[in-house]
């Protein structure tokens, strides 16, 4: 039986290239995206994955902030592929300002998006995952759930959050067979940071010993290592080209 991802925000981005890598692993790949004019680019991952890899894929789109949503995201994955094997919690925003100016909503939609989302996600996958008694999950939060960063005040709570829950998975469900880790990414060059004033980007690239942005791609080069990794569990691996260090 091949294996199945879903990965959650994959039509652009960090998550695009994590579907890809995984179809290139041998997996058959769900997409996911929340806006309607993202339904063309969620079929060109469908495409990539067909014609490079053979891979069988499906698009969904569902907003991973909503409970009902959610579970129409997973019971579709599982009535076309009858089960998951890895599940990528990676759909996420990014609100740049000053905390006491940041608007309610944009507050919680950043908590509902890069938080609850992966609760979500989680609570609803994990029983599948328990009754096949095995499933890796991989949360992504980011290098700002260590470093503390002026403007990214509430994401970089959130992503901390995802950091613990990730560890607290980890040790209830090992048992289960089910292995659960993190990819804290640094500075890669996506819509979400190309947002970014060229001096803040250009800061971020002379921080990074590395001395370049990272791509998406190194950022599937980490989920490929979690896939393969059969004995990690609880782990935060963090492709950032050393922007850590500072
Ligand atoms: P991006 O380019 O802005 O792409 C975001 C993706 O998430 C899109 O596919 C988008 O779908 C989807 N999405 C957003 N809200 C959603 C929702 N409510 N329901 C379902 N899908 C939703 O972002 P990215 O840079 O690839 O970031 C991906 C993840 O990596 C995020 O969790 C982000 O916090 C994290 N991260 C990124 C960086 C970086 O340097 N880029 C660094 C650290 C962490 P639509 O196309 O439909 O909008």
């Amino acid at each position: 039986m091949k294996k199945v991802a879903l990965v959650t925000g994959s039509s652009r981005g960090l998550g695009r290239a994590q579907a890809i890598r995984l179809a290139k692993l041998g997996y058959d790949v769900a997409v996911n995206f929340v806006q309607d004019s993202s339904a063309p680019k969620a079929q060109e991952v469908l495409d990539i994955m067909k014609k490079e890899y053979g891979a069988d894929g499906i698009a969904i789109q569902a907003d991973v902030a909503d409970y009902a949503q959610c579970e129409k995201l997973v019971h579709a994955v599982i009535e076309k592929f009858g089960h998951i094997d890895v599940l990528v919690n990676n759909a996420g925003v990014n609100v740049d300002r000053l905390f006491v100016e940041t608007p309610l909503d944009d507050i919680r939609r950043e908590i509902d998006v890069d938080f609850l989302a992966h609760i979500y996600m989680n609570k609803l996958v994990v029983p599948y995952m328990q009754k096949q008694k095995s499933g890796c999950i991989v949360n992504i939060s980011s290098i700002c759930g260590w470093k503390p960063t002026p403007w990214q005040v509430v994401y970089c709570g959130v992503k901390a959050a995802v950091m613990g829950m990730t560890r607290a998975m980890a040790a209830e469900l090992g048992a289960d067979g089910i292995r659960v880790n993190s990819i804290a990414p640094g500075f890669h060059i996506t819509d979400m940071t190309m947002h970014d004033p060229e001096e803040v980007r250009e800061e971020q690239k002379q921080l990074t010993p590395l001395g370049r942005f990272g791509t998406p791609e190194d950022v599937a080069d980490g989920l490929e290592c979690i896939v393969n990794t059969e004995f990690m569990t609880g782990q935060i691996i963090s492709p950032n080209g050393g922007l850590w260090m500072h």
